[in-house]
């Protein structure tokens, strides 16, 4: 499902509760996240709606390498060339999509948090766990990235360690990925919080991560699993440290 203009020229694409994005520049485009396998689908029918071909992709930008954020990388890569940029701490994860770190097992989740019982359902009917590995990344420094929508990558590990937010100045907004959620999948809660111990791998310094988060005092903050925040970042990062680790 595509929702235009969650900022300014940044689009957003929802697939079972997988956040993911396209950010234009005048005819080009920068493509945040790659959702589920599935998703491919999703790409094809939200590039018909905005009037661009696959061709006018110039980058795939990964916030982090968690197999939910993968989905049709390494297929946009190898089918129509678009280079793949990631922090170098989580390429191991685009080449071992499921030999993730965790604070807490996933079974405790999947055996407690009836709430989330959908998500991980709807994660299952598309094969979230399974993505191709991705064959070529590039590593990507923190500062401005050439790519359009020239975001900014801050570095915020904690959910993984390569786990980095992207700041988009002129249009007030930042892309957290997992850094922090408003719908955290292992529990089905919402609002402002860390995803939880199942996916996340050092949850303290998650939390002290947000600080690059809250400073760019960004009106929007879009994430990898929720509703778009308009709230401010600052006030975002205040109500997930107050809530904690889960
Ligand atoms: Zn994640
Ligand atoms: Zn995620």
């Amino acid at each position: 499902m595509l929702t235009k203009n969650v900022a300014d020229g940044i689009h957003c694409v929802e697939d079972a509760s997988v956040n993911w994005f396209l950010v234009e520049e005048d005819e080009r485009l920068t493509v945040v996240d790659a959702g589920l396998p599935t998703s491919w689908r999703s790409l094809l029918s939200a590039l018909d709606e905005l009037g661009r071909r696959p061709e006018d992709i110039e980058a795939l930008v990964l916030t982090h390498g968690h197999f939910d954020h993968l989905g049709f990388a390494e297929r946009l890569r190898f089918e129509v060339g678009v280079p793949v940029y990631v922090h170098e701490n989580d390429v191991p994860l685009t080449r071992h999509p499921r030999q993730y770190g965790r604070d807490r097992p996933l079974w405790w989740y999947l055996l407690t948090q009836i709430k989330a019982l959908p998500i991980a359902v709807g994660f299952l009917a598309r094969r979230a766990w399974w993505p191709q590995p991705i064959k070529k990344v590039h590593r990507m420094p923190e500062g401005v990235l050439d790519v359009p929508g020239r975001p900014r990558v801050l570095f915020t590990p904690g959910h993984t360690l390569g786990q980095c937010a992207l700041h988009f100045p002129e249009r007030d907004a930042v892309i957290a990925g997992d850094a922090v959620v408003t719908l955290n999948p292992y529990r089905g809660t919402r609002g402002p919080q860390l995803v939880s111990g199942a996916a996340t791998v050092d949850p303290e310094r998650a939390l002290r991560s947000l600080d690059a988060i809250a400073d760019t005092k960004a009106t929007t903050v879009l994430v990898g699993h929720g509703e778009a925040w308009t709230g401010g970042a600052g006030r975002l990062v205040e109500l997930a440290r107050r809530r904690g680790p889960s």
